[in-house]
């Protein structure tokens, strides 16, 4: 309550906020998650005042859930976000994202002859946290350096929102 309250963003009906987004990110996040691509009501706020990080940036989306991967994705570009799911006006559940301390799977090795880039080897690529803010990353197979600028996630098909896993 209080902050939330003071902000001109409308409270959405079900659906996902992700909040305490570092300022500035929303929109890489956006079009990274995919969210810019489907006709939901969305709202984006930005260098919105916040008593934790100053300014923050902030996404709501209407009727959207988000998948691990869209998290894990998420929690690379901006580690402080919280995801909140809404359903009826009220958050049924909040999830606080964390940087992970290696990055499997999820981002793409620029370096072609990666052995992670190798069509014949089965091998996943694999980042290691050099810096946190800003972020530099490591491949733990070629030493190949990443910013955040040049972070290139891989895309992966069918996988089910968070919710519908919850109701399982
Ligand atoms: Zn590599």
């Amino acid at each position: 309550m209080g902050e939330e309250e003071k902000l001109k963003i409308p409270k959405i009906k079900k659906g996902t906020v992700i909040d305490h987004i570092d300022a500035g990110y929303a929109l890489t996040i956006m079009d990274v998650i995919g969210l810019g691509e489907k006709q939901n009501l969305m709202t984006i706020g930005v260098n919105i005042e916040s008593k934790k990080y100053k300014i923050k940036d902030i996404i709501k989306v209407e009727n959207i859930f988000l998948t691990e991967t869209q998290m894990q994705q998420i929690a690379i570009l901006a580690p402080n976000a919280t995801i909140s799911l809404i359903e009826d006006y009220n958050v049924i559940q909040k999830i606080n994202l964390k940087l992970p301390s290696i990055i499997k799977k999820l981002i793409k090795c620029p370096n072609i002859t990666c052995i992670s880039n190798s069509e014949k080897e089965p091998i996943d690529s694999e980042f290691t946290i050099l810096e946190e803010k800003p972020l530099k990353i490591q491949c733990v197979y070629c030493d190949r350096i990443l910013n955040l600028d040049e972070l290139v996630f891989i895309k992966k098909k069918s996988e089910k929102p968070i919710k519908q896993r919850l109701e399982l």
